[in-house]
């Protein structure tokens, strides 16, 4: 028994010692990344449910050259605090490209970026927005922050403020991911945020019903709060109708379009 015993030991050692290593591996990727310029941001069009326009977009982080998801590297690069300097990334790209889109004439869009609780809490987070908003001489309605309930978990009063604060300067705030926690009826009542986006789970399970009652009720409640409604991860022609029948007012979703390059979206745009 004792030898069956270190056995067991010796195998659950291994196992660790496996995902350690590929934790390992990863966060050298991110490292090197970082230092090597190895990101990019696709940008997925967000569209009006009346008339099929592009309202913004989403930017959403890819790495180049390598078929690693965000779902994989960016948990990690919280767990590892990278997504601080990621993040800073992001921001400055986003200005760029806005910046560059209206240098071309081109009547942009806002884009929607996502910020994890440890960049928001990161002191500096709003300077660093004002001052990248100035240099780039983008207004800030055009920059939307998306924010998940997670956020509010630690130092609430601090968070309220920082949210508070990045709407006086006119950024929009979307909550994110709606429907996957277990209060996020309660967070919409404090938190200051100008719309929620239902995520995709719950267009996978309600849309399929012919009981369209939940997903219209919660349309009602949030609109009743004055806030405005994103469905993400529509894929079909007959979600899209059912979500324009219960007033939803904007979609996202491979049946509208993929995350696409900024040369892609850049055409959308001009289409
Ligand atoms: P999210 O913010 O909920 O983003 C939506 C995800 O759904 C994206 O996955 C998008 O590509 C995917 N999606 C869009 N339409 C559809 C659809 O019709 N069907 C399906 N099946 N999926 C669809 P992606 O790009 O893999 O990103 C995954 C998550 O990683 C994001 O979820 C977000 O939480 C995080 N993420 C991505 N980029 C960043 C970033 O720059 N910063 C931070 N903090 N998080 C990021
Ligand atoms: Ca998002
Ligand atoms: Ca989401
Ligand atoms: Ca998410």
């Amino acid at each position: 028994a004792k030898y069956s015993g270190k056995n067991k030991y010796v195998l659950f050692e291994s196992q660790m010692s496996i995902k350690l290593k590929e934790k390992i591996e990863l966060e050298n990727i991110l490292r090197k990344a970082i230092d090597g310029d190895g990101f990019m941001l696709h940008y997925q069009p967000i569209v009006d449910v009346k008339d099929g326009r592009i309202v913004s977009f989403e930017a959403l982080t890819r790495m180049k050259n390598k078929n690693i998801s965000p779902a994989k590297f960016i948990p990690l690069a919280e767990e590892t605090n990278l997504i601080v300097v990621i993040g800073k990334w992001v921001i400055k790209k986003v200005a760029e490209q806005l910046n560059y889109w209206k240098s071309k004439g081109i009547e942009v869009r806002p884009i929607a970026i996502n910020i994890s609780p440890k960049q928001i809490k990161d002191e500096g987070f709003i300077y660093y927005i004002q001052d990248t908003l100035d240099e780039y001489n983008i207004e800030p309605r055009l920059l939307e922050i998306e924010i998940t309930e997670s956020i509010m978990v630690e130092n609430k009063e601090e968070i309220l403020k920082i949210l508070q604060k990045l709407k006086e300067i006119g950024l929009t705030i979307a909550l994110d991911d709606f429907g996957t926690g277990y209060s996020s009826l309660n967070y919409l009542t404090y938190i200051p945020v100008d719309k929620i986006k239902l995520d995709k789970s719950l267009s996978d399970k309600f849309l399929e019903l012919d009981n369209l009652s939940v997903m219209s009720s919660i349309i009602m409640l949030a609109h009743s709060l004055n806030l405005k409604v994103t469905a993400e991860g529509i894929e079909t022609e007959s979600q899209y109708q059912k979500l324009k029948n219960i007033g939803c007012d904007f979609v996202q979703g491979y049946f509208f379009s993929m995350p696409l390059p900024h040369e892609e979206a850049e055409r959308k745009l001009l289409d």
